[in-house]
């Protein structure tokens, strides 16, 4: 499930803000993006916690706006990776949180959902090949 809809926006081809597409990296004027909500577990945002679990996407036309899209219709959507990217985003901005009670305000999560965002957190970073030389 993802939604796109063409930017028709600003000044014409060749003057005023562009865009980067997020497949090619072509630079072209913002008023002929392509952009849409995919899914994305890992995806928050700094100030629209409406938009949490979907990532804005960019690209210079709908084929690659649709390549983007099929990339990520197989990423597995993990509830308990947005529940850490919820908690990384409160512990990193504002006040610090120094227990799961203020944690839980500041996020909206249940108890259970924090310990299993944490939970699932620390088994990344388990699996993850240690980088040390
Ligand atoms: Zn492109």
């Amino acid at each position: 499930m993802w939604w796109k809809r063409k930017v028709r926006k600003g000044s014409p081809a060749g003057a005023g803000p562009v865009e980067l597409c997020d497949l090619c990296a072509a630079v072209f004027p913002e008023s002929l993006a392509v952009r849409g909500w995919v899914p994305d577990s890992s995806a928050v945002h700094a100030g629209e916690d409406r938009f949490d679990g979907l990532r804005l996407v960019t690209a210079c036309c709908d084929d690659h706006f649709d390549l983007i899209g099929e990339g990520y219709r197989y990423r597995p959507y993990v509830e308990e990776e947005l529940w850490a990217a919820k908690l990384t985003r409160a512990l990193t901005t504002g006040p610090p949180a120094l227990s799961v009670e203020q944690l839980a305000r500041r996020t909206g999560l249940l108890d259970a959902q924090i310990r299993a965002a944490i939970a699932w957190h620390n088994q990344r970073l388990r699996e993850q090949p240690h980088t040390d030389p």
